[in-house]
């Protein structure tokens, strides 16, 4: 006999094993939800953890220390892990078509599956240089830079396109990394078009000396307009002679949304409400880079994700049970806090706070580790 709808059980489908949805599967071991089945569908197996990253890349944590075994944590939260990419998604059946053919059916979605690469708004970007985002492919590509950076004749003249808090990490990154293990000496460029979101005039000061400091060469408020194997060229018409090139710019949302008739923001990302449900799907939740919320708006960073991650395991459980969702509000200001490569970070929050140093990096290290050992 088929169960009644009462005691059937509730299918949760994740998909994407993104920030928000670690912290979804770790609520669900430390509470297991009876009679709900989760189901997580990732591309990978180990999932960076972004706050890590620009340590990894300037030499500090090793790779299995900024990752997040996402079987282990399934396995603790009672779910079946399917490492597959989703590629399509029916909304009136309610099912999710992966890549390797199979078909998954839910009541209730949640998608964390992150952007895509941009290079479209620069010429020649796509031949001649590396998209940073999305943080999962980053690593392979960094690998093979750094393997060429140590041969001989090398690439020694890097540049990275994009002023945001990823390119001026990514700029440190290279400096210390690659500057300590190449011979001779490198050169480093850092292009951005326009100010950073979220970094107070503190800030920029101590970033700007940081940069000078490390022989980092700013190209500010002069946008990359095309890329060639030797140069780039910029909106003015300079030429900045580069090797190797990264693009830490816009990102794009990820290409197998566009097929939905889900609601989105002008630029394509989920548009959901204070909820985290998708704006005119109340069975859908989106949470981290691909999901926007119009009403309040916020940079595209991972310490948004790790902020929603809670409010969607208590909402996704909520609406299990049929109870009333709550609603999150993103704070306006976040501390923020960036490693300059060499043991000290520039960090700040709001409009006024800024400091640097030492202990602001140590600062940094102890949140991250301690976010980190929730997987371990
Ligand atoms: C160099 C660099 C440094 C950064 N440093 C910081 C920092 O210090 N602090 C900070 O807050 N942010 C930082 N960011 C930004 C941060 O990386 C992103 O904002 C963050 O990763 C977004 O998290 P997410 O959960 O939305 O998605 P992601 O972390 O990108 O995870 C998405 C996951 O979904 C999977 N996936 C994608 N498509 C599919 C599919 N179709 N089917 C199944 N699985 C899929 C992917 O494999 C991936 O595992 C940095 C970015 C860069 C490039």
């Amino acid at each position: 006999m088929a169960p009644s709808a009462a005691t059937a059980r509730k299918r949760l489908l994740l998909v994407g094993g993104g920030h928000a949805h670690v912290l979804v599967l770790e609520a669900f071991a430390r509470h297991p939800e009876p009679g709900l089945t989760i189901t997580l569908v990732s591309r990978d197996r180990l999932t960076p953890y972004s706050g890590m990253l620009p340590g990894h890349l300037a030499g500090t944590y090793t790779r299995d220390a900024i990752h997040i075994d996402l079987e282990r944590l399934a396995r603790a939260a009672g779910a079946r892990l399917v490492l597959d990419e989703a590629v399509g998604f029916d909304r009136v059946a309610q099912r999710v078509h992966l890549k390797g053919g199979e078909e998954l059916s839910y009541d209730i979605l949640s998608i964390d599956i992150g952007i895509a690469p941009d290079l479209s708004g620069i010429a020649g970007a796509a031949e001649h240089a590396l998209a940073v985002k999305p943080i999962g492919s980053l690593l392979e590509k960094w690998d093979r830079l750094f393997e060429s950076a140590l041969a001989p004749n090398g690439p020694r003249r890097f540049a990275i396109v994009g002023g945001g808090a990823a390119g001026i990490c990514l700029a440190f990154a290279v400096a210390a990394f690659v500057g300590d293990r190449v011979s001779g000496a490198i050169r480093v460029s850092l292009i951005g078009a326009s100010e950073a979101p979220g970094i107070n005039s503190g800030m920029r000061r101590r970033i700007a000396r940081a940069l000078k400091d490390r022989g980092i060469a700013v190209h500010a408020e002069d946008a990359a307009v095309r890329i060639d194997q030797d140069a780039v060229t910029l909106a003015s018409g300079r030429r900045v002679p580069a090797d190797a090139v990264l693009v830490s710019t816009h990102a794009a949302p990820p290409p197998v949304l566009a097929t939905t008739d889900w609601a989105k923001d002008e630029g394509g990302f989920l548009a959901v409400g204070p909820t985290l449900q998708i704006l005119n799907d109340e069975a859908v939740f989106a949470a981290g880079d691909c999901a926007t919320m119009n009403a309040h708006p916020h940079p595209k960073a991972g310490v948004f994700a790790v902020r929603q991650g809670p409010v969607l395991a208590r909402n996704l459980r909520r609406a299990v049970r049929g109870e009333a969702l709550e609603s999150y509000i993103p704070q306006r200001d976040h501390l923020l806090l960036i490693a300059t490569g060499d043991g000290r970070a520039i960090g700040g929050r709001g409009r006024f706070l800024a400091f640097e140093g030492r202990l602001a990096w140590r600062l940094k290290d102890f949140i991250d580790r301690r976010f980190m050992r929730r997987f371990a």
